[in-house]
C-alpha cells in the first residue's frame, strides 16, 4: 500500500521540495499553505503522517495541530519549530504532537524521521 502524506507549509519552496520528496518514495502527497486549509483537508482525507510547519499565517501550526487532534485523535502530526522554542514544543506534545524537529532541517534526517514514525505506528 502507498503512504499518505499531508504536507502543511506557508512557503511554496518548502512545499515543494518536501512534495518532491515524498513522491520520489512512492507517497500520495497532498499539501495546504497554512492552518485553516490543512483543517479543511482532513476532512476529506485521512494521511498517515502530517508535516505541519509551525509558524504560518491565518492559522499557526500549534494551533492547526490542536484542532484537528481534538476532532482526529488517531492522526500523526509532525511539527516543524524554529530553535529553541520550547515553550511552543512543550504545547505541541501536550496536544499530541507526535514530534518536533527543528527547522532548518536536514532533509534525509527529516525524510528518516518520518518513514520511523510511519513504520513505528505499524499502520496496516
Ligand atoms: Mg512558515
Amino acid at each position: 500500500m502507498r503512504y499518505e502524506i499531508l504536507i502543511v507549509d506557508d512557503q511554496k519552496g518548502v512545499r515543494r521540495l518536501l512534495e518532491e520528496l515524498f513522491k520520489r518514495d512512492n507517497w500520495i502527497v497532498h499539501t495546504a499553505s497554512d492552518g485553516l486549509e490543512a483543517i479543511a483537508k482532513i476532512e476529506t482525507i485521512s494521511p498517515h503522517i502530517i508535516l505541519m510547519d509551525m509558524k504560518m499565517p491565518n492559522m499557526n501550526g500549534l494551533e492547526a495541530s490542536q484542532k484537528i487532534l481534538a476532532n482526529h485523535p488517531e492522526l500523526t502530526i509532525i511539527m516543524m519549530t524554529a530553535y529553541g522554542e520550547m515553550d511552543v514544543i512543550k504545547k505541541a506534545l501536550d496536544a499530541g504532537v507526535k514530534k518536533c524537529i527543528t527547522k532548518p532541517f536536514d532533509i534525509m534526517n527529516l525524510r528518516q524521521v518520518v518513514e520511523q514514525m510511519v513504520k513505528a505506528e505499524k499502520f496496516q
